[in-house]
């Protein structure tokens, strides 16, 4: 790999202090095409920080990134076809944070014995199929396939199997 020479940084902004060289080691991404550093917005901020690349969401061409320190946050726009990858691999690599969106979680587990089941509220009196009593129509109860092949049990028994 080349030593961290690179022609896809972009210098039409001047750089917070730790970007340039910071971007170099993004640029060694194979999938980043290149690299737009933004505008540059000071802050006023006692704490030292060390300089910090936050991915913030896609955009058309790639992602947005914010760069921050202690005394500055500077735009960041990285081009890349891939930017699952590309994220994937900065946030590997050490090179950045991600802050999209996590993936929604799992779904949790349904209730009972594996068996999916539907809440309804019964039309009319069936019997349950966990007890053998009757589930009133009017009252809640759980139902086990589609109709008109179905179960009903009630919900206590549906839960309790
Ligand atoms: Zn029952």
């Amino acid at each position: 790999m080349a030593k961290y020479r690179t022609n896809k940084i972009k210098h039409e902004h001047s750089m917070i202090p730790g970007l340039r060289d910071h971007l170099e080691r993004v640029a060694a991404c194979p999938d980043i095409h290149g690299i737009l550093p933004g505008p540059i917005r000071p802050l006023r901020s006692a704490a030292a920080r060390d300089l910090i690349l936050v991915i913030q969401y896609e955009i058309d061409t790639g992602l947005r990134c914010l760069a921050k320190t202690a005394q500055a946050v500077q735009e960041v726009r990285i081009v890349t076809g891939r930017p699952a990858e590309v994220r994937r691999w900065l946030v590997e690599q050490g090179l950045a944070e991600d802050r999209l969106p996590p993936a929604p979680p799992p779904r949790p587990p349904r209730k009972g014995p594996g068996i999916p089941g539907k809440q309804v509220v019964l039309q009319f009196d069936q019997r349950c199929a966990a007890c053998g009593r009757t589930v009133a129509a009017g009252s809640r109860a759980i139902r086990i396939g589609t109709p008109p092949a179905c179960e009903y049990l009630h919900v206590r028994c549906f839960r309790g199997q």
